[in-house]
């Protein structure tokens, strides 16, 4: 019998869905219900590869979508047997997956007050989905679990350490599922086992980070206290002098809040490019000499060139670089110029390689004679977060 396992993901606004088999990462169905609480709200998904659009009530809420998602789940007569629950933080309480119970909930609630857009969603999404699957197994998969064995050296920001004892005010670091199926993979990829297996890790979706691997343990990474440190990202403006929030704040006359929404959503490639935060968009804009598109590009890929460089002090072992991610998996540009900088280090590209890497498919990208590996590999988060929910049924 298949192992399929139903995956949500339950942002402010939105509720991605997947029915994935836990033993092999096929996705029989995919969906998402997007700008909900708007009048637009919306629910499309593919079916056995057959794409579906379907209209939710007018301001349908996170209970509406589920509900919908339900029925379209009970559709396709799929037997599953349990449900992975994303989690965007999970503190320093959780280093693994968790069967929710009442203190799991607790937990997660209590780390809202860190991530308050992302955790309350994804309570919002358990809760309602425990009334809907009563009898299923309920499993929380964490961004930040994966970083728990961060040592202190890394973890601690250079603040009062009773900001820490009292406060849990350190880095916590996040896409963990990401950079954890990509250390699998890539253990997979070099025959080696995990515990072996040493990497730095490149996630570049919408939001960005570089984790160092050092035999199978995450050792550092670039995100902080919440997903808003380290690399330049769509809108999240990534490592700023710390003086500015303040700064700015006084200047403009805005609250700490209006601050918090400049830093996440109008900084990064599209606060600088003034443009967009696509990176097709930019690509294309590049092409015809679009001066911010040049100067958001130009950024970013120093900005990542200076993090995986860092970070090589991190991973003495090292076995690889790893690309991943909607822009690291596709954009050959990106990762040509972040590559780059890494000539007098005798890391480089095969031309060809770099260029034929697309979308759904991996492979190594670095040229025969370079001193490290560099390969791209595309990231599967939801079989990650199915296969933790698996060993729960
Ligand atoms: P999320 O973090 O929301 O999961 P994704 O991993 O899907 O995001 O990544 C989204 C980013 O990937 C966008 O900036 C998008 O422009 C970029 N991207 C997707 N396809 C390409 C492509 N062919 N070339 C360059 N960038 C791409």
């Amino acid at each position: 019998m298949k192992k399929e396992v139903i995956v949500l993901n339950c942002g402010s606004s939105s509720v991605k869905f997947a029915i994935i088999d836990a033993e092999t990462g096929e996705a029989g169905l995919t969906g998402i219900a997007e700008a909900l609480g708007n009048s637009d709200a919306s629910l499309s998904y593919k079916l056995n590869g057959k794409k579906e659009k379907q209209a939710l009530p007018e301001k349908a809420g996170h209970t509406e979508a589920l509900n919908a998602i339900a029925e379209i789940i009970a559709s396709t007569g799929v037997q599953p047997i349990a449900i992975g629950h994303r989690v965007v933080h999970g503190g320093e309480k959780f280093k693994g997956a968790a069967l929710v119970d009442d203190s799991v909930l607790e937990a997660i609630e209590d780390y809202a007050s860190m991530a308050p857009l992302h955790n309350m969603a994804n309570l919002k999404g358990i809760v309602t989905a425990q009334a809907a699957y009563p009898d299923l197994p309920h499993v929380v998969v964490f961004d930040t679990s994966f970083f728990q064995t961060l040592p202190k050296k890394a973890f601690i920001y250079a603040l009062p350490m009773s900001l820490y004892r009292e406060h849990g005010i350190r880095r916590y670091g996040f896409h963990g599922t990401s950079h954890k199926f990509i250390l699998d993979s890539m253990a997979k990829i070099l025959n080696k086992p995990v515990s072996d297996t040493s990497i730095i890790s490149a996630h570049l979706g919408n939001g960005c980070s570089v984790s160092a691997i050092e035999k199978g343990q995450a050792v550092d990474t670039s995100l902080g206290f919440i997903p808003l440190e380290g690399l330049v990202m769509g809108t999240r403006c990534g490592d700023i002098d710390p003086s500015l929030p303040g700064t700015l704040q006084k200047k403009l006359g805005k609250t700490a809040d209006e601050i918090s929404d400049l830093l996440n959503k109008q900084s990064g490639l599209l606060g600088i490019s003034e443009l967009s935060n696509d990176c097709r968009t930019l690509e294309d804009a590049a092409l015809e000499g679009h001066e911010g598109a040049l100067l958001a590009i130009e950024i970013f890929c120093y900005r990542l060139a200076k993090y995986i460089a860092g970070y090589m002090v991190a991973v003495p072992t090292l076995d690889a670089i790893v690309f991943t991610g909607g822009i690291g998996e596709n954009s050959s540009l990106i990762r040509e110029t972040t590559m780059g900088y890494f000539a007098h280090f005798g890391i480089t590209l095969d031309e060809q390689k770099n260029t034929d890497a697309r979308f759904g498919q991996g492979g190594k990208i670095s040229a025969e004679n370079a001193s490290t590996a560099v390969y791209v590999v595309p990231t599967n988060e939801e079989w990650v977060i199915a296969a933790e929910a698996a060993t729960f049924a």
